[in-house]
């Protein structure tokens, strides 16, 4: 059984956080490359994890100054994530550019192209993964995850992180290719705000609705989120089983390129959406704490059932209610732990202990 730590938010100072991740302190060899995953928050996002939080974490895992590095990969949409460029500079108005912290570079090149590929064992439905290309030289990373809700995935912590947070643009594509949305004709306005923030073009207006062309659409969930009439959707039961299964695929692929030292996922500002989005919504939950494991589904199963015990800041959700589900019944989070579990990425039986 997988052992998760816990830090209740009561006890989350420097302190609090060094007693946590003690079991992790970093003990290889100071010349490693070590890369600390993060997600430095789209602009306008207030719910990603700070610059302080993850300094607090580096330091209490007391990891080699000289090469350690923060990183994270591009989007597939549009904005500020697209390109090396832009998101370092993202990245440093958000704080990931202050004293103290390892530098911030992109993990996947100036424009998402620069690839790692990962073959995969053959019980996995994918066979190459296509991985950010710092992976070839990484040796040893720790990832930072916040856990909250996600558009597409139910919820995101450290499998989503891993998954989809460390391929390269067409490894996400790959990944999102199974979900392609339509447009409900009966229920679109016409208001064009889907096709405005569509990055590939693939919406246009035709007849008395807009229209999503899928050999052109990368699946990215962009305009779900901004349709203000509810009116893009997707075929969510067909399609749930593909896209969580290779995510799931993708995760295992990131731990076979590198050793992952420890996964952290902070239950804080829990919002239904994720930290892609510059407006996340106000959090489900109260904030619950810390945990921290070697095993990417046991920590994220536990999170769920942390968050699936709390008391709701929404009146209409009912006691020890996955909070996930109620707000989307068509997209069940859980199935990214069972096809963990079922391709041997971890455990969801995991031993809780509080810090
Ligand atoms: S149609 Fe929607 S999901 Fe497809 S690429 Fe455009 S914004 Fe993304
Ligand atoms: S955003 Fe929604 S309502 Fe507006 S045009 Fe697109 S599909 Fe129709």
């Amino acid at each position: 059984m997988k052992t998760v730590r816990f830090l209740p938010v009561e006890k989350m100072n420097t302190t609090g956080l060094g007693e946590l991740l003690a079991p992790y302190r970093f003990t290889g060899n100071s010349n490693d490359l070590t890369a600390v995953k993060i997600h430095p928050g789209e602009e306008g996002n207030s719910s990603y994890i700070s610059a302080e939080l993850v300094k607090q974490v580096i330091g209490a895992l007391n990891l080699p100054e000289r090469r350690t590095f923060l990183t994270d990969t591009t989007v597939l949409y549009g904005g500020r994530r697209m390109n090396a460029p832009d998101y370092i500079s993202l990245a440093h108005s958000h704080g990931f550019g202050m004293p103290g912290l390892p530098p911030f570079i992109v993990a996947d090149g100036l424009a998402g192209t620069d690839e790692y590929t990962v073959a995969l064992p053959d019980h996995c439905e994918t066979k190459v993964a296509r991985l950010a290309a710092v992976l070839a030289r990484t040796d040893s990373a720790v990832m930072i995850s916040h856990f909250k809700g996600h558009l597409l995935a139910g919820f995101g912590g450290s499998i989503k992180h891993l998954g989809m947070g460390w391929a390269a643009k067409a490894g996400k594509l790959y990944q999102h290719s199974s979900v392609m949305p339509f447009v409900a004709s009966s229920k679109c306005t016409m208001c064009g705000a889907c096709i405005s923030v569509c990055s590939v073009s693939a919406i246009t207006m035709s007849g008395s609705s807009a229209n999503i062309d899928k050999t052109v659409c990368t699946g990215c969930g962009e305009c779900i989120q901004r349709c203000p009439a509810g009116a893009i959707r997707i075929s969510w039961n067909q399609e749930a089983h593909t896209f969580m299964q290779r995510m799931a695929e993708y995760a295992l692929a990131a731990t076979m390129a590198t050793d992952i030292l420890v996964y952290v996922n902070f239950l804080i500002n829990i919002s239904p959406d994720c930290d892609c989005m510059s407006n996340e919504g106000p959090p489900l939950v109260k904030d619950i704490g810390v945990l921290a494991a070697t095993d990417p589904v046991a920590i994220d199963q536990a999170s769920l059932d942390l968050v699936t015990a709390a008391g709701s800041l929404t009146e209409d959700v009912g006691e020890a209610e996955d909070k996930f589900l109620h707000i989307r019944p068509d997209r069940d989070g859980r199935e990214q732990l069972r096809a963990g579990e079922r391709i041997g990425l971890g455990s969801r039986t995991y031993k809780l202990v509080t810090v």
